[in-house]
C-alpha cells in the first residue's frame, strides 16, 4: 500500500516538472517573438525617416520660393543682340522698388525682361534686343585720315573719332579697303588694327 502512494507521488512530481518545463519554454519563445517584433518595428521606422526627409526637402524648396531680394544685392542686365548674337552685361545697384520682392513678384513686374537667375544677393535679367551691340565699329577715310565710326542698333554709323593716321602712307590696297569700310568688333581689335596702320 505504501509503495503505491510512492509511485503516484513520483508520477505527480514528473507531471509537475513537465508542466513547469513547458511553461518556461513558452515564456522563452514569447520573449524571442517580442524581440522579433521590436526588430520589425525598427525596420518599419526607416521608411518613415525617408518620408520625413522628403518632407523636409519640400519645405526647403518652398522657402526658396519665399527668398527675397536683399538691399545690397547686385542687378545684372544681360542684353542679347539678335543681329550679332553678342551678349552685353551691365552691372547695376538693385533699384529700391525691387528690394524685398520674391522671384515671382519680380517676374510680374518685368516687361520684356526675363529672370534668368535669382538669389537674394544677385539677380540676372535677360532681354532679346534687335540690331547689333555697341562693340561694332567701322573704319573709313575722312578728310585724309582714318576715322572710327560706331555702328548703332539700326545699323547707322556715328563718328566716334578722327585718328591722326594720314592716308598718305597707306598702301593702295589699304586705301581701297578703307574706302569700302572695314568692320571691326571690340575695342581690342580696334586698337590693334589702328596700330597696324600707324
Ligand atoms: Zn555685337
Amino acid at each position: 500500500m505504501k509503495k503505491w502512494i510512492y509511485i503516484v507521488g513520483i508520477i505527480v512530481i514528473v507531471i509537475v516538472a513537465i508542466l513547469v518545463g513547458c511553461y518556461l519554454f513558452r515564456k522563452d519563445s514569447n520573449l524571442k517573438e517580442q524581440e522579433n517584433f521590436k526588430m520589425n518595428n525598427t525596420m518599419v521606422d526607416e521608411p518613415n525617416e525617408i518620408k520625413n526627409n522628403i518632407l523636409a526637402n519640400e519645405i526647403s524648396v518652398s522657402t526658396q520660393d519665399k527668398e527675397k531680394i536683399s538691399p545690397n544685392s547686385v542687378l545684372i542686365l544681360k542684353k542679347q543682340y539678335e543681329e550679332c548674337f553678342h551678349t552685353i552685361r551691365e552691372y547695376a545697384k538693385m533699384p529700391e522698388e525691387y528690394v524685398n520682392l520674391t522671384k515671382q513678384e519680380l517676374e510680374e513686374k518685368q516687361e520684356g525682361w526675363q529672370v534668368e537667375s535669382f538669389s537674394p544677393n544677385e539677380v540676372i535679367l535677360i532681354k532679346q534686343v534687335s540690331g547689333v551691340c555697341n562693340q561694332h565699329y567701322m573704319l573709313r577715310l575722312k578728310d585724309g585720315v582714318i576715322a572710327v565710326y560706331q555702328i548703332q542698333d539700326d545699323n547707322t554709323e556715328i563718328l566716334k573719332e578722327e585718328t591722326g593716321i594720314s592716308t598718305e602712307y597707306l598702301t593702295e590696297i589699304d586705301k581701297i579697303r578703307l574706302e569700302e569700310g572695314i568692320r571691326i568688333y571690340g575695342e581690342e581689335e580696334l586698337n590693334s588694327t589702328l596700330e597696324d596702320y600707324e
